[in-house]
């Protein structure tokens, strides 16, 4: 059994307790494959200096966002099991990157705000792999492309940011339409997925829009994860296309069943 690849948008962590279109995209998606064994999970909200492997058993939820969210969201828990097995597997595959165990993390709103809607029974063992801050779109690229072997294990590949991701436009255009980079940028990500253009996508900073689109790295980043973990002759499957200034939700399926 081969699990799919998974690139999401999360947007804001208060899609983990409300009932949000995306939050009801994930579930649909999540119900369109067969449970996976496991996930390796790439997260904008976990960057280190070097590559970074989740070992614990038990992953503590991580709450890592700013006093202004209400208590519901910091009451919320994840209790998803970690497997040590898995990231020792994981940190075999990554070695030529010069990946380590790491039992430090555990699971944040990048992974938790997704996964409570995929699988609410937390019945699925996570293992988070950092993104390393040290590395090129070109290394990132080749880091997801490493991972994307564990799909035939049945151990899903996803990938948590935003294709479009700029708190400061999100903030001064609450009550203004997006700045039309947003979508220029948005479909020139489509379109490249479309095409199987993958070097487009990696080499996203010669693109006009990205200063205004997609300014943050570590949210932009997990988007050439999930194209790296594409199979051969898989199409992109792309949901949750929903604009808002500042954010795209939209995410993207490799290898779902017919
Ligand atoms: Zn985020």
């Amino acid at each position: 059994m081969k699990a799919p690849a998974l690139f999401v948008g999360h947007g804001s962590p208060m899609n983990a307790i409300e009932d949000s279109p995306a939050a009801r995209g994930w579930a649909g998606i999540a119900a369109r494959f067969e449970r996976p064994r496991a996930i390796a999970l790439v997260s904008a909200h976990w960057t280190t200096d070097g590559v970074r492997v989740m070992a614990n058993a038990r992953p503590k939820t991580i709450h890592d966002f700013g006093a202004g969210f209400p208590q519901a969201l910091f009451d919320v828990e994840y209790p998803a099991p970690g497997e040590p097995a898995l990231a020792r597997d994981i940190g075999v595959l990554l070695s030529p990157f010069g990946a380590a165990l790491d039992e430090s993390w555990g699971l944040d709103h990048g992974a938790w705000s997704v996964l409570v809607h995929m699988y609410p029974e937390a019945d699925v063992p996570v293992v988070q792999v950092s993104l390393d801050a040290r590395r090129t779109p070109v290394q990132h690229y080749e880091i997801g492309h490493a991972l994307a072997a564990l799909r035939d294990d049945n151990v899903l590949v996803l990938a948590s940011g935003n294709i479009v991701h700029n708190l400061r436009t999100f903030f001064a255009h609450q009550d203004r339409p997006a700045p039309p980079e947003d979508e220029t940028f948005e479909r020139f990500i489509v379109d490249a997925a479309t095409a199987h253009d993958h070097d487009s996508v990696v080499n996203y900073r010669a693109h006009p829009a990205q200063r205004i689109a997609a300014p943050d790295w570590d949210h932009f980043t997990p988007v050439i994860y999930g194209l790296a973990a594409q199979g051969e002759n898989e199409a992109p499957f792309f949901f949750n296309r929903e604009l808002s200034p500042g954010i795209a939700m939209t995410s993207i399926a490799y290898g779902l069943p017919a």
